[in-house]
């Protein structure tokens, strides 16, 4: 059984719901440990077309009170204990090392989750359907190498506890993404990005979020879980949830998932502590 999920947002920035609605539902859904990770703001001119910055600077204070004080006064759940961890999604964005350095040190966080979500300065997971529907396959291609090249950047970087959506890439164009997937030049430049995950001491994230998404896939895709589980990388669980009600959204089929490839326990990080948990 999955008993944590390591990656929410709330209201403070593009989720829906307070911390405490949050916490409420992963009391309500039996887990027991719930990590806050909501999104780090970025410097200007990376920019999403539904910018939220402002909201989450305005509000980050306010995060994190409320969930220190969370994780101050856990509560029981249909499981018990539900303790609650303070993380946030940190960007890997091009040429910005020294912002993003610093602003892993903003808080006393509990772990940090690594993201790529812009290529250059294209944020291009948010309302870019369009765009990703006039690329023809090269043009597609060339951007989950452009993607796949930072990440691994983004993993030799130190910064980070997890690798989020590993290949969130895919998003708006599964299909040629599988195509791209199957070439051995692919396979090569995800191998050597999962043996640099493997040798940062991360774990990588196994993220229900795609299953919501048009990709309508797991992150990351089986032949990713398979090269992850021949090197025999950490993982870690999470819904990326942006609602109370994506709370450990399909733990279920993460589960199964994740066994079918071998793997046998989850790991969470707790202030540079490694816990490890059976499957
Ligand atoms: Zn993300
Ligand atoms: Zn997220």
């Amino acid at each position: 059984m999955i008993r944590a999920d390591i990656h929410a947002h709330t209201l403070y920035s593009h989720g829906k719901d307070t911390p405490q609605a949050m916490y409420a539902a992963a009391l309500d859904k039996g887990l027991e440990i719930f990590g806050f990770t909501e999104h780090c703001p970025r410097p200007a001119g990376f920019d999403y077309r539904n910018e939220y910055r402002e909201n989450l600077a305005r509000h980050l204070p306010d995060y994190a009170r409320e969930v220190t004080e969370l994780k101050a006064a856990p509560r029981e759940g249909k499981n018990g204990l539900c303790r609650v961890l303070f993380g946030m999604e940190m960007d890997w964005l091009d040429g910005q090392e020294e912002f993003t350095r610093a602003a892993c040190r903003a808080y006393d966080f509990d772990y940090l989750l690594g993201s790529v979500h812009f290529i250059g300065h294209w944020g291009f997971d948010d309302n870019t359907q369009k765009d990703w529907a006039a690329f023809s396959q090269e043009e597609c291609e060339s951007r989950y190498t452009a993607y796949f090249t930072a990440w691994e950047a983004m993993l030799r970087s130190g910064l980070f506890n997890v690798a989020a959506h590993p290949d969130l890439i895919k998003i708006f164009s599964v299909e040629q993404f599988h195509i791209w997937l199957a070439s051995p030049e692919s396979r090569a430049l995800l191998k050597r990005a999962l043996t640099a995950l493997r040798d940062s001491g991360m774990s990588m994230e196994i993220s229900s979020a795609g299953l919501r998404k048009p990709c309508c896939e797991i992150y990351p895709a089986p032949p990713v879980l398979a090269l992850a589980a021949e090197l025999d990388l950490p993982v870690s669980f999470a819904s990326d949830a942006h609602s109370a009600l994506d709370v450990a959204f399909g733990f279920a089929r993460l589960a199964s998932y994740a066994q079918s490839f071998g793997f046998k326990e989850y790991t969470v990080f707790e202030k540079g502590r490694t816990l490890r948990r059976p499957l």
